[in-house]
């Protein structure tokens, strides 16, 4: 199959054949000949298999024909994240190089001004966050009425991320004869449900079971210690015996145990960076770039920082944790094994994740091997069986009682550096909201004010990123 029988217009399979792509993936195979024939499309195929040019190549052909209107919009696409909606702004760049369409994003951590200036000129093409989107509605400077095409992609990420309302809102503000376009790589009841109120007699189009693993895939489960320290050990362990490793990314359930482990790593001598919701726009682009660009060969992340990102050739991903979400699990696997090519990875199980590790293999629908001898879970009594997410405020003093010598010295440190905690240049650190540091601490619940990592990063010369809450 080749892509001149999709009936894309000329421009962009003159775009796509500069791209060095020879053929169709086959969500882009089923879905483009329906969304050229402005039909809705519901979309199921699993992350890394080329959704996004299934959208982003008819897009671009169907709006070679007409003019963008100041603040009108000719389409709007939804993404979950700052990250991907870069990325699906790239997509439009690379195979709109024939055209001379007009692209904005409307994304948080970026200036309005600069947001609107775009808007006022007319664009094509809208790629924006669902609550920047709605700031600026709200604000009175955008017009939906003009928009033709409605891409909600990522669906699945929307809706773990709380957007479902927002999405419904965005769509009661467009106008009903348009054409939507919905992409997922799973489909949980609520997506359905959102799918069948705002899609009007769709096709279709699923290329693999929903929550399958790509087979380019070869995953392992290690049993391993349940102590925050005997699960950092074993995944050094991992790392240094993986002889193929060329870039990791390494999953975490929780933000602060991102930065934990981040700092962790990095002080026993990894080239290591971190991604997750709460850092500015500015820190978590510099740190994806220099992941990308080969700078850092470690990228620590949450959920919600590494969905659908783009990464290409990662050869190794570890989860941490077992994810809480089965469908986490596909999610962060998919970062590897992308496009046929070959991805390792490995997830560390403690005895407590009995529950979480049978829903994954039950989601999935195989069982994972072990990397040496299997777990002997803990028999689940009602009281003791603890999950993960229950396990969070205790793990660390826990830890804290047995820690072998090495973590010691480490506690020292970080107890020096919280002694520091108020000299002048802590204060100094700002927000982009212009708010101190010291002063967030002192609005958090005394709970968390004991965060070693976070008082770690406050003397350093840097400004640590997920200090940093940016305004939406
Ligand atoms: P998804 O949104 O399904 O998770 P993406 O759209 O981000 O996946 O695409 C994953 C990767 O596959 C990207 O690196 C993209 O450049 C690549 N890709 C997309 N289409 C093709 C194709 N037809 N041939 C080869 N690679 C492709
Ligand atoms: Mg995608």
């Amino acid at each position: 199959m080749s892509f001149d029988k999709l009936g894309l217009s000329k421009k962009v399979l003159a775009a796509v054949e500069a791209s060095g792509y020879n053929e169709p993936t086959p969500i882009q195979e089923k879905a483009i000949p329906h969304i050229m024939e402005h039909r809705d499309v519901l979309g199921i195929a699993q992350t890394g298999t080329g959704k996004t040019a299934s959208f982003t190549l008819p897009m671009l052909s169907m709006l070679e024909k007409g003019r963008a209107r100041a603040r009108m919009p000719r389409s709007l696409i939804l993404e979950p994240t700052r990250e991907l909606a870069a990325q699906v702004e790239e997509n439009f760049v690379k195979y709109g190089q024939n055209h001379k369409l007009s692209v904005a994003l409307l994304i948080g951590g970026v200036s309005f001004d600069d947001q609107l200036k775009k808007l006022d000129r007319g664009v094509d093409v809208l790629i924006a966050t669902p609550g920047r989107l709605l700031d600026h509605y709200e604000r009175g400077k955008l017009l939906l009425t003009g928009v033709d095409i409605l891409v909600i992609d990522e669906a699945d990420r929307m809706l773990d991320m709380g957007f479902i309302p927002d999405i419904e809102r965005v769509c009661k503000l467009l106008p009903f004869t348009r054409q939507t376009l919905f992409f997922s790589a799973t489909m949980p009841p609520e997506i359905e449900g959102l799918a069948s109120k705002f899609l009007h007699n769709p096709v279709e189009v699923a290329v693999a079971k929903s929550a399958t693993t790509s087979d380019t895939i070869t995953q392992r489960a290690v049993s391993c210690g349940g102590k925050d320290y005997e699960k950092r050990e074993a995944l050094r362990n991992l790392i240094d015996a993986a002889s193929e490793l060329q870039n990791a990314i390494i999953f975490c359930n929780r933000k602060r145990d991102v930065a934990t482990l981040w700092r962790s790593l990095e002080q026993h001598g990894y080239s290591c960076g971190a991604l997750h919701g709460d850092m500015d726009q500015r820190n978590r682009t510099t740190m994806l770039n220099n992941f990308r660009d080969g700078k850092i060969d470690l990228l620590v992340a949450s959920d919600v920082a590494a969905r659908g990102l783009d990464i290409p050739n990662v050869s190794h991903v570890f989860n941490f944790d077992v994810p809480i979400n089965a469908e986490d699990y596909v999610h962060r696997i998919g970062r590897t094994g992308r496009a046929g090519r070959e991805g390792m990875t490995y997830m560390l199980v403690t005895r407590g994740d009995k529950k979480g590790f049978d829903a994954i293999e039950k989601l999935i629908g195989q069982a994972i091997a072990w990397q040496d001898e299997s777990m002997e879970f803990k028999a689940r009594t009602g009281k003791g069986g603890k999950t993960n997410k229950e396990d969070e405020g205790s793990s660390s003093s826990t830890a804290n009682n047995k820690r072998p010598k090495r973590e010691k010295t480490k506690t020292t440190s970080s107890s020096e550096r919280r002694n520091k905690k108020t000299t002048p240049k802590n204060i100094e650190i700002k927000n982009e909201a212009g708010t101190t540091a010291t002063k967030k601490q002192k609005s958090k619940k005394p709970g968390l004010s004991k965060r070693p990592a976070l008082i770690a990063f406050a003397d350093e010369d840097h400004v640590p990123a997920f200090l940093l809450r940016e305004p939406r």
